[in-house]
């Protein structure tokens, strides 16, 4: 009984869409460490997804950038932006198009308890393995990008059933670039 009355709150809020590919790549991103470069796709995934949706790339962007200006020492930027992003965070399940967003926003908080303890003098001295990767399941929507199909994907071979482009799922750079 719960988990219909989950499903269809996490469907109005969009969280049964398939993540945007700017968000993939930005996740990445992020698990690499590289956060300036994942606030940058985060930011294009914000821009073009029209749900609501877009708020949650909204609030996992800020934490990119919190990170960022921890690498970077800068304490009043960190916390500055962190609370920004918790009024993005919050209203979400725990998990809302795959991502584990429970984790993330738990993982973060203990983050920012560190940076507090370690203060403006020291945040030069955070240890940066606290940064914990964000999770996340990909379920994918691959769109023809000679038509705008939606294309069909079987063993990794993707198929365009209106125009009949191809091409093997391995190939991911196609759509990075
Ligand atoms: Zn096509």
């Amino acid at each position: 009984m719960m988990a219909s009355i989950d499903q269809g709150r996490n469907n109005k809020l969009g969280c049964d869409r398939v993540l945007h590919a700017k968000a993939i790549q930005g996740l990445k991103l992020f698990n690499e460490g590289k956060f300036f470069e994942a606030h940058e796709e985060l930011e294009e995934a914000w821009k073009v997804e029209k749900g609501e949706v877009r708020e949650l790339y909204r609030g996992i962007l800020q934490i990119a950038v919190t990170y960022l200006h921890i690498t970077r020492a800068n304490y009043d930027g960190a916390i500055k932006v962190y609370g920004r992003s918790l009024k993005w965070l919050k209203n979400w399940p725990d998990i809302c198009m795959g991502i584990q967003v429970e984790k993330l926003r738990d993982a973060a908080e203990l983050v920012m308890n560190e940076v507090e303890r370690l203060g403006k003098e020291n945040i030069g001295s955070f240890n940066t393995s606290l940064f914990k990767p964000i999770q996340w399941i990909e379920k994918r929507i691959w769109i023809c990008d000679r038509c705008g199909s939606e294309m069909v994907e079987k063993n990794c071979k993707v198929n365009c059933p209106n125009c009949g482009n191809r091409f093997d799922c391995s190939d991911l750079n196609i759509y990075f670039d």
